[in-house]
This record gives C-alpha cells, sequence and structure tokens, in this order.
C-alpha cells in the first residue's frame, strides 16, 4: 500500500484514544481487591504509625552521649524490651536497656546499638554489657510517625494501588476504599467462518479472539462479557451491536479493514458511533478503527489474532487504564538488543514478536521464526514487542531497540 503518509503513528493515534476516556464514578471495594486500582479520593491517615518510635534492630537502647569516650563502655542493662511489650524504665544517663527490632524505645535513650557491637560482661553479676561502639542519636531508631501521621495525608487521590500502598492502607485499620469501578467491556467476534469452541466446527473455525481478548481485559482490571458472533452481515453486526448497553467499552474484532464484507465501520456510523479515527501506521494493526457514543467507547479491532492482541496492547489497555484512573497509561519501554537481523519498507512501525532474555548486561530480544499476525504462533511465547521504527528499513544484531513488555505473555 501506498497510502501509509496518510495513516496515523502510533502515539497520535493513542493520544487521540485517550482523550476519549470519560471519568468512572467511584466505588467503594475492600482492600484485597484493591490491587492494580487507583484512588478517587485522598486518603488521611487516621492513626500514626508507627505510633512511637521503635527499635530497627536487636541490640542495646542507649543514649548517644553516654558513648563520646573511650571505649568499650560498660553499662548496666536495666531491662529487656519485647516488641509488643512497653518499657518499664526509663534510660538515665550511664545506663541501657536490651531491646528487639520494633520494640518501643523507652525514655531517654536516643539511639540502639546492634548486638553484634556489644559484648554481655561474663559473671558480672547484675546485668551489665560492654558497648564497643559509639552511636549518633538517631541511629537503628524508627522514629514515630515514619509511615503516617494521624490527620495528614495519607495517600492522594490517583496514587496506584500496589501491595505497598495497601500495606499502608491496611496499617490504618481501613477495610475498604473509594477507587473507580471497573470498566465494563462487552466483546463481540464477526466473522461467518467462526463458530464457538463447544460447537463442531463443520467447516469453519473457532472464535479464538473473544476469549483471548476476555483474558486480556480482565488482566487490564476490566470486566468482560462476550456478545456473541455476529455474520458477516448488516444486520447481524448491527443487531448485536445495538443490543450492547451499559458497557464501558465495546470491542469488535474483524471485518474493519477493506473487505467486501467487513461491515463493522459502517454499523457503527450507522448506530451513531462517531469514529475518531481508524487505520494507523503499524503493522500488524493497521486497520484499527475507534469511536464513541455518549460515554461508550467502540474499538474496532482488526480480526487476525496476534493483530487484535497488539491493537489491545498499545491502544486498549491504556484507555482500560485510563478509566481504572491511572495517569501514566502509555505502554512501557524498555531498552534491548536485537538478536538476529530485521528488514521491512519505511511507512508502517512493525511491533515485532520478540523473545527478550537478559544476558552479558543486555535484554537481548530474539524475534520469533512466525511473524505473521493470521497465525497465533506469531505471540506464542512473545515477552515483549520490539519497536522497529516507522522510517526504518533495516535492523542489524547489536542494535538498540525499543521493547514494550507484553501484558497477554505467560
Ligand atoms: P477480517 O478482519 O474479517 O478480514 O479477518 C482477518 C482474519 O482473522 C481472517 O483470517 C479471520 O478468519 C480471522 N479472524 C477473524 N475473527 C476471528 C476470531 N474471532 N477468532 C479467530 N480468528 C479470527
Ligand atoms: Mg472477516
Amino acid at each position: 500500500m501506498n497510502d501509509a503518509a496518510t495513516l496515523l503513528p502510533e502515539d497520535e493515534a493513542r493520544a487521540r484514544v485517550l482523550a476519549l476516556v470519560p471519568p468512572l464514578a467511584t466505588e467503594w471495594v475492600s482492600l484485597d481487591e484493591g490491587l492494580g486500582r487507583t484512588l478517587a479520593e485522598d486518603v488521611m491517615a487516621q492513626r500514626t504509625l508507627p505510633p512511637w518510635d521503635n527499635s530497627a534492630m536487636d541490640g542495646y537502647a542507649v543514649r548517644a552521649s553516654d558513648l563520646t569516650g573511650p571505649l568499650p563502655v560498660r553499662l548496666p542493662v536495666l531491662e529487656t524490651v519485647y516488641a509488643g511489650a512497653t518499657p518499664r524504665h526509663e534510660v538515665r544517663p550511664g545506663t541501657c536497656v536490651r531491646i528487639m527490632t520494633g520494640a518501643p524505645l523507652p525514655e531517654g535513650a536516643d539511639a540502639v546499638v546492634m548486638r553484634e557491637r556489644a559484648r554481655p560482661v561474663p559473671n558480672g553479676g547484675a546485668d551489665q554489657v560492654d558497648i564497643l561502639e559509639a552511636v549518633e542519636a538517631g541511629q537503628f531508631v524508627r522514629p514515630r510517625g515514619e509511615d503516617a501521621h494521624e490527620g495528614a495525608l495519607l495517600l492522594a487521590r490517583g496514587t496506584p494501588l500496589g501491595i505497598p500502598e495497601l500495606g499502608l492502607l491496611w496499617g490504618q485499620g481501613q477495610l475498604s476504599i473509594p477507587v473507580p469501578r471497573a470498566p465494563r467491556v462487552a466483546i463481540l467476534s464477526t466473522g461467518d467462518e467462526l463458530c464457538r469452541a463447544d460447537e463442531p466446527p463443520k467447516g469453519r473455525i473457532v472464535d479464538t479472539n473473544a476469549p483471548s481478548l476476555a483474558l486480556a481485559v480482565r488482566r487490564a482490571g476490566g470486566l468482560p462479557s462476550l456478545l456473541g458472533i455476529a455474520q458477516d452481515t448488516r444486520d447481524s453486526v448491527s443487531e448485536f451491536l445495538s443490543r450492547a448497553h451499559g458497557f464501558d467499552v465495546v470491542l469488535t474484532s474483524a471485518g474493519v479493514s477493506v473487505g467486501e464484507r467487513d461491515y463493522v465501520k459502517e454499523v457503527l456510523a450507522a448506530l451513531g458511533v462517531e469514529q475518531h479515527l481508524w487505520r494507523v501506521a503499524i503493522k500488524p494493526g493497521k486497520p484499527l478503527v475507534v469511536g464513541k457514543r455518549g460515554s461508550t467507547l467502540f474499538f474496532g479491532l482488526p480480526g487476525n489474532p496476534t493483530s487484535s492482541l497488539v491493537t489491545f496492547e498499545l491502544f486498549v489497555r491504556p484507555a482500560l487504564r485510563r478509566l481504572l484512573g491511572h495517569s501514566d497509561v502509555a505502554p512501557i519501554r524498555v531498552s534491548g538488543r536485537l538478536d538476529g537481523r530485521l528488514a521491512k519498507s519505511p511507512g508502517l512501525a512493525h511491533f515485532v514478536r520478540v523473545t527478550a532474555t537478559w544476558r552479558e548486561g543486555s535484554l537481548w530480544a530474539r524475534p520469533l521464526s512466525t511473524q505473521t499476525s493470521g497465525a497465533l504462533r506469531s505471540a506464542a511465547s512473545a515477552t515483549h514487542l520490539l519497536h522497529f521504527p516507522r522510517e526504518a528499513s533495516s535492523l542489524s544484531h547489536g542494535d538498540g531497540v525499543e521493547l514494550l513488555p507484553v501484558s497477554w505473555g505467560a
């Protein structure tokens, strides 16, 4: 094709998609369901954590000013404070207490000497220890409020919730959190040649796009619903699509290129979906179409199984992540080096399926032997997509390349 110049570049296409994404209403979910979501509101701390200065080491709580003279310094040990206990003694000048990690620091102490830097005095009668090393005030003390201060901001609205963030919320005794609700995603396959996996094929092939996309949607944090398989007629595509109510996103696959029975674009237009882009300068995935009606986003993904997965990765997943409140949604890119050679004509950016492994200080990307987008095998075992830039025509062994980790890998 000679029309490459009129096609949208990949990043511009994604920017257009993201500009269409509406904010979603808030729902409250339990913390176990919070992973990968974002906070819909600021969360203030209800508790100061840790509630007291406490020891970061097993050792001796001391006054740093007691250790400024010649070493070792012999100190009486007033008591042992365990995690979960309350100290009974104040550490007055010239004394110390034995303390365990996490135990509250007694009054008067301002530092901890680790156990390995002290030597208990044998047969000393009274409990005594020789401190072998001087310390700075504050050493091995975890200060009160290091994690949270009651009444202060704990986590801001928009914060992505990973395991440590959820841990901070758990530490507050918070049991549920406000998050943008999960996007509901309808998935429609189109094609006369398709059947369900549980049907006798009778000359047809199994619709693999719908279940694959459903898994990709779920992995991205959306709630997939399968609409079924439409025939390659205007009426059938229209009937299925007009039944899709209450969804935030509708994904169709196939029927979006320039074949005689490619009706998806036309039917979307007839149903009042405003088309915002069609055809992107990428391979695989060129015939992508994106539209919007009301607050629902429509993606007409290409039918080739690998093309639908690649376009999902480049455009649908970022949109779902934006719906979920993430601000950083473009696919991650890491630097790697090409293990092999690649050639193409300029015009389209290629997203080459590769298996990347770390060797000798680099992430080496080896293209899979099959790259045809019709074959799922060209996606199986891919760990990354290698970005072969639009205007480039060859890449040599060892060349630096951009790699996008795929979210549909094992
Ligand atoms: P189309 O975009 O309709 O020209 O389809 C492109 C290719 O993808 C054809 O070889 C189709 O048979 C195949 N294909 C389309 N939809 C699916 C699907 N849901 N599952 C598996 N293959 C499909
Ligand atoms: Mg077709």
